[in-house]
C-alpha cells in the first residue's frame, strides 16, 4: 500500500499552518511526522491521527472564546486542524445541530434520568458526514488538492459534492450503484461526477485505495483516505457540542452508529480533550456502539470477546452503515470495553420500528442510521446495559427523507371525497 499521496503544491514535510495541529501521530507506535496529506505510518502501516499543541488555552478564556463563536463547528476552531481564518472561507458551516430533550421517547423507553437526541439531520446535506468533509475540505486546501474526492455509502458523497461546489473544486465520488435513489439524488445533485461501482462499499473503498497509487488520482483528495486523519477530527465536533448543550457537562452514557467506526473514536477523543483541557468536569462516561444485524462484525466482536472484527458481507436496510470490514473496529471495541460501554445490533424490522417511534414520539424524521441507535437503546435498556436512570444522548445522524424506502407502508389514514359526510363514514369525526 501506497503510504503517501503526491500533492501537487504541498509535499508531505513541507510545513502547513493548522491552527493547533502540531503533527501526526501513529495511533499504534506513536511515531510523529509533520502534517501531509499521509494516513497511514511508515513504520508499522497504523493509522495516523492529529496531534495538537493545546498548550497555551487557559480554560475560562477557552470557554469563552467558543461561546462568542458562530454557531457551526467553527467555534471549536482553536481545538481543530485548520487555520485561523477559517470562518471567513467559503464552506457550508455545519453544526451546532439541536439536542432535543426527549421527553416522551424517554417515557416510552422508561428512562428518568435525561434523554436527549443529537439530531444531526440539520446538517447542510443532512447528515453527520457536513463535520467531517468541513475538516477534510480545509486539509484539501492547504495541501493544494483541487479535485475532492471520497468512497462513501451515500453521505458522504452528497456531503462532498455540496462542499466542493461551495468551494469551486471539481468533485468525483464513488458509491456502490444499487444506494437508495435518495441518497444518489443528494449526490448528484451538487453537479459533481458521481460513479456507481458494481460491488459493495468495501469493494470502493478497496478501488479509491488502488486510484490513490495511480497516476490517475494525482491531485485528488480522498476525504476519507489520504485526508482521513484530518476528516476524522470533525466528529470531535459531536461531542464538543453535546458537552456545550448540556451546559459543560459529559453525558453520562451515549450511543453512536457504527460504519467505519470512525465517528465513535473520535467522540471519545473530543470527551477526552474536554476533560484535558479542563472545560468539564472529568467523571466516568460510557460510550455504546450500535450496528445493524445485516452489517454487525463490531457488533459480533464485542459478543465474542475478541480484539479483531472479523469482516463481513453486509445485508440491511442501514446502507450508511454497511461497512462489512471497519477501519476503526478495533479501537471501537477497546473505548467500549473500557468506558463499560457495548456494541449491540438490531435487525431491520427493529431499525424501521424505532424510525417509527422516534418520529411519532419527538417529531424527528432519522434515516436507518437513527432507527439503529434508538433500536440499540431499546435493547440495552431491556438487557439492563444501560442504565435508563443516567443522562443519556442517542445519535441520529442523518435524515429520513433519503431512506424513505425504509418506511414505505405508511401512507394515507383514509382517502375520502371532499365532503363532511365522507369524512364521519371514515370514522374520522
Ligand atoms: C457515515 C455515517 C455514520 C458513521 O460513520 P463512521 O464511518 O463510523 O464514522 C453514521 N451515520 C450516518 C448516517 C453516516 O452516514
Ligand atoms: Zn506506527
Amino acid at each position: 500500500m501506497s503510504v503517501q499521496t503526491p500533492a501537487p503544491s504541498a509535499a508531505p514535510g513541507t510545513s502547513v499552518d493548522l491552527g493547533p495541529a502540531a503533527a501526526l501521530s501513529c495511533r499504534e507506535c506513536g511515531h510523529r511526522v509533520p502534517l501531509g496529506p499521509v494516513f497511514a505510518c511508515e513504520e508499522c502501516f497504523g493509522p495516523l491521527e492529529i496531534a495538537y499543541d493545546f498548550s497555551a488555552h487557559d480554560a475560562e478564556e477557552l470557554r469563552a472564546r467558543i461561546e462568542a463563536g458562530p454557531a457551526n463547528i467553527w467555534r471549536y476552531a482553536p481545538l481543530l486542524p485548520v487555520p485561523a481564518d477559517v470562518a471567513t472561507k467559503p464552506n457550508l458551516n455545519p453544526g451546532w445541530t439541536e439536542l432535543v430533550r426527549a421527553d416522551n421517547l424517554a417515557r416510552e423507553l422508561g428512562f428518568t434520568g435525561g434523554l436527549f437526541v443529537k439530531d444531526d439531520s440539520g446538517n447542510p446535506t443532512h447528515s453527520f458526514k457536513d463535520r467531517v468533509v468541513a475538516q477534510a475540505l480545509e486539509a484539501a486546501r492547504a495541501f493544494g488538492f483541487t479535485t475532492l474526492s471520497c468512497s462513501s455509502t451515500g453521505n458522504l458523497a452528497g456531503a462532498v459534492g455540496a462542499a466542493a461546489a461551495r468551494a469551486g473544486l471539481r468533485s468525483c465520488v464513488f458509491i456502490p450503484h444499487d444506494l437508495e435513489q435518495g441518497k444518489v439524488v443528494m449526490a448528484a445533485v451538487y453537479g459533481g461526477e458521481l460513479i456507481g461501482i458494481e460491488g459493495n462499499y468495501d469493494d470502493v473503498n478497496r478501488f479509491c485505495s488502488e486510484l490513490i497509487g495511480d497516476p490517475a488520482g494525482e491531485g485528488w483528495g480522498f476525504v476519507n483516505v489520504n485526508l482521513r486523519p484530518y476528516y476524522a477530527e470533525g466528529s470531535k465536533t459531536l461531542a464538543y457540542e453535546i458537552c456545550e448543550q448540556l451546559g459543560w457537562r459529559l453525558p453520562d452514557q451515549i450511543v453512536v452508529p457504527i460504519a467505519s467506526g470512525s465517528q465513535l473514536t473520535k467522540i471519545d477523543k473530543g470527551f477526552r480533550e474536554l476533560i484535558r483541557l479542563g472545560l468539564v468536569e472529568d467523571r466516568p462516561y460510557k460510550i455504546f456502539g450500535a450496528q445493524a444485524e445485516g452489517c454487525s462484525p463490531v457488533s459480533a466482536a464485542f459478543k465474542a470477546g475478541h480484539d479483531v472484527v472479523r469482516p463481513q458481507k453486509p445485508d440491511t436496510i442501514a446502507k450508511s452503515l454497511a461497512i462489512g470490514n471497519p477501519a476503526d473496529g478495533p479501537y471501537v471495541l477497546d473505548i467500549a470495553r473500557r468506558t463499560g460501554g457495548a456494541v449491540e445490533d438490531v435487525t431491520d424490522e427493529q431499525i424501521v420500528d424505532a424510525i417509527k417511534l422516534l418520529a411519532r414520539t419527538e417529531g424527528v424524521f432519522a434515516e436507518t442510521a437513527g432507527g439503529v441507535t434508538v433500536g440499540v437503546t431499546r435493547k440495552l435498556v431491556e438487557s439492563g446495559a444501560l442504565d435508563p436512570s443516567l443522562t443519556t444522548v442517542v445519535l441520529n445522524t442523518g435524515d429520513g427523507l433519503k431512506t424513505l424506502d425504509a418506511v414505505a407502508g405508511t401512507g394515507l389514514t383514509a382517502t375520502i371525497r371532499p365532503n363532511l359526510d365522507s369524512f364521519r363514514e371514515a370514522g374520522l369525526a
